[in-house]
């Protein structure tokens, strides 16, 4: 209830965000931020909330998924300046440790705030800057309202994990690695506007199998996971009032 609001849920890949577009029987919007950036919008209307997905879309030299940091930012900063949000998801699959906890499929909400790991600075603050450390908004009582997870997630650059990415990212006590999260959450940093993520898990970081054949064999399961746990998101957030989205780690 309470004021009209908008929910903006952004997302690296179409097939993350395919389930969820049809189960909720999304509008598509027209080329959102023009034809040149092939960024993809849907949108709907639950109660005062106007909600809109916002999938980074396909590379048009490469012609695979805009996955990663560059795209997320530039699709974050675009609909903060044409949407306004009062609020940002961010959606997608992720990988994530077993020795603490994680299975194949498990949904997690985003906890404490977001870091970038392989971004190696050396020089004095330069070295916070590149980590990052971006705050997310606090959504452990959403988290247990639901029965969901929780869970620290550090952004990188590559699919893989190098044994300096590894000690970083378990350092940071980071539960979960993706590609996107930590650029997101810099921009609604920026822009003071909350943001948490919601991460399906497709691979586990501590198994011998390689993390692309893992992706590939578990993606539609744990992005059908993701669909049922991300329609039950929405609806508390569509449904809650502004003031619950105002408190950050
Ligand atoms: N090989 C895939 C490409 C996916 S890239 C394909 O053929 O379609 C990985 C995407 O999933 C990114 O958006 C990232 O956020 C997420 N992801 C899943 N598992 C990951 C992991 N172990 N490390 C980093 N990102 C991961």
């Amino acid at each position: 209830m309470g004021r009209h609001k908008t929910l903006v849920v952004l997302i690296s890949m179409q097939q993350e965000a395919t389930p969820i577009i049809r189960a909720l029987a999304m509008r598509s919007m027209k080329d959102p931020f023009g034809k040149v950036l092939r960024i993809k919008g849907f949108e709907k209307k639950i109660q005062n909330t106007r909600l809109i997905f916002i999938v980074q879309g396909i590379d048009p030299r490469f012609g695979v998924e805009t996955v990663g940091t560059e795209a997320a930012t530039l699709a974050t900063q675009l609909a903060i300046q044409t949407f306004n949000p009062n609020l940002i998801l961010n959606a997608g699959t992720a990988g994530a440790f077993a020795s603490r906890g994680a299975k194949i499929a498990d949904v997690y909400l985003s906890k404490g705030t977001c870091s970038f790991h392989g971004r190696r600075i050396p020089i004095p603050g330069y070295q916070e800057y590149g980590v990052g450390s971006y705050p997310l908004l606090n959504v452990s009582k959403l988290a247990s309202r639901l029965g969901l997870k929780q869970g620290i997630i550090s952004t990188g650059s590559s699919l893989d994990m190098t044994p300096s990415d590894k000690t970083q990212i378990e350092g940071s006590g980071a539960t979960l690695k993706d590609m996107e999260a930590a650029a997101i959450a810099y921009v609604a940093d920026l822009h003071r506007i909350p943001m948490f993520a919601v991460k399906a898990v497709t691979d586990l970081l501590d198994s011998k199998t390689p993390t692309s054949e893992a992706f590939l064999k578990n993606f539609k399961r744990a992005t059908e996971a993701l669909q049922k746990h991300l329609i039950s998101v929405l609806h508390v957030c569509a449904t809650s009032p502004l003031s619950a989205f105002s408190r950050r780690t």
